[in-house]
C-alpha cells in the first residue's frame, strides 16, 4: 500500500459522543495532540455521532470541557470551527452519499437489499459452521436490472464495499511496523446505513481525507479496521495518511482496563481531586517512554520530548499507585497559593465554613497538610481535626498507650496555655522529669487535640488551632479523663 508523507503534521481526536471521556481516549487525544505540537502542526477535534441510536445528552460538551481541563487545546472543532468544516459527522452527510454514490458507480462498492432477518440467518449459519460471521456477499451478484427494479420499488438498502476476494493488503504502522491483512478475513463493510447515516468506516475515511489529516493516532482496537479504510483511499483515488496504533490500556491484571476494575472517565478522577498536570504526565506515560528515568513531565516538557518512536506495542498497565505517586509529586511541587486554589472547593465541600476562613488559617493548614497530600480529596479528612472537635472520646483508642493518667496531669498543670510557644518544651520537660517517654506523651496528647492518636506533629496542631482552641480541647480531655 502506498502511502507518502503529507507536508504538514495534522491529527485527529474523532470521539463518538457517547457518554464521558474515557481514560484511553484521553491518551488518544494527547498523543494527538502532543504529535501535531510538536511537529508545528495542527490538532483537530472532531465528533463522530454517525451511530444515531448511541448519542447521550451533553456528551460533546462533556468532552470539550474535559479535553479543554487537561490542556489540550484543539486547533479546530465544533467549537470553534475552522476551515475544513462542520466537525461533526451529522452535519456532514451531503459529503457521505456523494462519495457513496462515486464508489457505487466505479463498482468499489454495492447495493445490498438483504433484510436483517435474513442478515441474522447467514450470521447463524456461519457461526455454526465455524466461519466467521461474515455477510455472504449475496447481493454483491444482482444484475443492474434487478438493482434497478428493486430500487424502483423502494425497496431498503444499505451500500457494502466490495473487498478483493482473495490476496493480501500490508501496510506500515508507525507504532506496530508492517501489518499484513488477508482480504478472506474482511467483511464486505457497510458504508451508508439505510437511515441514510455513514457508518463509521465510510465517514472516518471521508472525513481523514477531507480535513487533510497526516497522521491517524488512535487505540489498537481500530487496527483491524484500518484495511478496509486503505482500500477505501485506494478506490477514491486518495493519498492515505499514516497510521499509528496505540497499545491497549490493562488493568493491573493484564485484562483490558474496565469499569469493573477502577474508574475509567477522566471525570471520576477530577472528582477525586486528581489534578490536570498528574493525570497528564501518567497517562502521557502508558505507553510512551521516554528513554530516561525520569517520570515528572509538564505539559510543555510532553509536547517537546514525545515521539511516536518511543511508543510500545506492548498493553499499558494502569497503575492506581503510579498515578497517586504523581499526584503527590505535582500537589508537593506547588507554592501554598496554587495549591490553596485547587484544594479549597474540596474542603469546603465537606466544611462549607472554610470558604469564610482568613487567609492566613488557610495557608497554614495547607501548609501543614501538603506532604501528606495525595488527592486534593483527601484534604477534607486531613483538615477534619480543624473543623470537627474531638468527640466519643473512648479509652480504648488509646488502648496501646501507657501513662495516659501521667499525662493527663501534666497537661493539666501546663493549662491554660499561655504562650503558644514555650507550652510543648514544658509539657516535654515535665514528662521528662517524670520519665514519660514522648512517643507515649505525643499521641496521648494528639488525641486530646485531634480526637485521633496518629496525625500531624502537636506543635503544628497547636499552632494551627490557636491557643484558646488548644487549651480548651485538651482541658475537655483531662475533664473526660477524670470524669470518666
Ligand atoms: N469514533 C471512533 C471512536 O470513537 C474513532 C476511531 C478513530 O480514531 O478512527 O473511537
Amino acid at each position: 500500500m502506498h502511502q507518502t508523507k503529507l507536508e504538514t503534521v495534522r491529527t485527529r481526536f474523532a470521539p463518538s459522543p457517547t457518554g464521558f471521556l474515557h481514560v484511553g481516549g484521553l491518551r488518544t487525544a494527547l498523543y494527538s495532540f502532543l504529535f501535531a505540537k510538536k511537529n508545528h502542526g495542527q490538532f483537530v477535534l472532531r465528533i463522530e455521532d454517525t451511530d444515531q441510536s448511541r448519542q447521550v445528552a451533553h456528551a460533546t460538551e462533556n468532552l470539550i470541557n474535559t479535553l479543554k481541563w487537561a490542556g489540550i487545546s484543539c486547533d479546530e472543532g465544533p467549537e470553534h470551527g475552522g476551515k475544513y468544516g462542520p466537525y461533526v459527522q451529522s452535519e456532514r452527510l451531503d459529503l457521505y452519499h456523494k462519495y457513496a454514490k462515486q464508489l457505487i458507480e466505479q463498482q468499489h462498492a454495492y447495493y445490498c437489499f438483504c433484510s436483517p432477518e435474513r442478515l441474522e440467518q447467514v450470521r447463524e449459519r456461519k457461526i455454526a459452521a465455524k466461519l466467521p460471521p461474515a455477510y455472504d456477499r449475496q447481493c454483491r451478484n444482482l444484475s443492474n436490472q434487478e438493482i434497478q427494479t428493486k430500487l424502483a420499488r423502494g425497496e431498503q438498502s444499505v451500500i457494502r464495499m466490495k473487498v478483493p476476494l482473495n490476496g493480501e493488503l500490508t501496510f506500515a504502522d508507525l507504532i506496530r511496523g508492517n501489518v499484513t491483512i488477508n482480504y478472506k478475513n474482511i467483511d464486505d463493510q457497510v458504508l451508508l446505513k439505510s437511515d441514510g447515516f455513514p457508518t463509521y468506516h465510510l465517514a472516518v475515511v471521508v472525513d481523514d481525507h477531507d480535513m487533510q489529516i497526516s497522521h491517524v493516532i488512535r487505540g489498537e482496537e481500530w487496527l483491524s479496521s484500518t484495511p478496509k479504510h486503505l482500500l477505501l483511499y485506494t478506490y477514491l483515488g486518495w493519498q492515505a495518511p499514516q497510521f499509528a496504533h496505540l497499545p491497549l490500556l490493562l488493568n493491573p491484571d493484564k485484562s483490558k482496563l474496565s469499569k469493573r476494575q477502577g474508574d475509567v472517565a477522566v471525570e471520576d478522577y477530577i472528582k477525586k481531586g486528581y489534578i490536570k498536570e498528574a493525570l497528564v504526565n501518567f497517562i502521557a506515560l502508558l505507553g510512551w517512554n521516554p528513554g530516561t528515568t525520569r517520570e515528572i513531565f509538564s505539559l510543555e516538557d510532553l509536547i517537546s520530548e514525545f515521539s511516536l518512536e518511543r511508543v510500545g506495542k506492548s498493553g499499558a498497565i494502569f497503575n492506581i499507585e503510579k498515578l497517586n505517586w504523581i499526584n503527590h509529586k505535582w500537589l508537593t511541587s506547588y507554592d501554598p497559593e496554587k495549591l490553596r486554589e485547587l484544594v479549597l472547593p474540596f474542603i469546603v465541600q465537606k466544611y462549607p465554613q472554610a470558604a469564610h476562613l482568613d487567609l492566613t488559617t488557610l495557608n497554614n493548614l495547607i501548609k501543614l497538610m501538603q506532604k501528606d497530600l495525595v488527592t486534593l480529596a483527601m484534604s477534607a479528612n486531613l483538615l477534619e481535626f480543624y473543623f470537627e472537635k474531638p468527640a466519643n472520646l473512648n479509652l480504648s483508642d488509646l488502648g496501646n498507650f501507657t501513662h495516659v493518667k501521667e499525662i493527663s496531669d501534666i497537661i493539666q498543670q501546663n493549662l491554660p496555655i499561655n504562650d503558644q510557644h514555650t507550652f510543648l518544651p514544658n509539657v516535654k520537660n515535665s514528662a521528662k522529669s517524670a520519665q514519660i517517654p514522648l512517643n507515649m506523651l505525643f499521641p496521648v496528647m494528639r488525641y486530646a487535640l485531634t480526637g485521633k492518636a496518629e496525625g500531624f506533629g502537636i506543635q503544628d496542631i497547636i499552632n494551627v488551632l490557636g491557643t484558646t482552641e488548644s487549651s480548651s480541647r485538651l482541658q475537655n480531655f483531662v475533664n473526660w479523663y477524670i470524669s470518666r
